[in-house]
């Protein structure tokens, strides 16, 4: 699931993402949220979803440092974390304007959109308080 080649279930995902919109798939049948897009519910099988737009607010579940960035667009190091949304459901992405010393699991985060490579993509920022 990357912007240069979405696919039939990721298309609206980043369509919306342009805009600075952070949309999930849910569940017609049972009303869970899940991630990434694909076919049936992973709670009920069902095909009946449709993404709606979240909040954008979570929290930290895990997070990993990378010391070794894929190449020099990245900074080094930089943090990918494992966000829990406020409507029950989980995405990676990459905290920014976070030093790697001051995260932590729990933390209050909320997405940020930025232009990356030349596409708009849904990183998270660590919340204020
Ligand atoms: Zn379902």
């Amino acid at each position: 699931m990357t912007p240069d080649n979405p696919g039939m279930l990721t298309t609206k995902f980043w369509d919306e993402a342009r805009n600075e919109r952070l949309v999930r798939p849910v569940c017609g049948r049972c009303n869970t949220s899940f991630f990434s897009p694909q076919i049936l519910c992973p709670k009920c099988q069902s095909g009946k979803w449709e993404f709606q737009k979240s909040t954008g607010k979570g929290s930290i579940y895990s997070y990993t440092i990378i010391h070794r960035p894929p190449d020099d667009d990245y900074p080094n190091p930089y943090i990918i974390i494992d966000v829990e949304l406020e409507e029950g459901w989980r995405m990676y992405s990459r905290l920014i304007d976070c030093s790697p010393s001051e995260v932590r699991i729990g933390q209050t985060v909320k997405v940020a959109f930025q232009v990356f490579k030349g596409k708009m993509l849904p990183f998270f920022k660590v919340e204020e308080d």
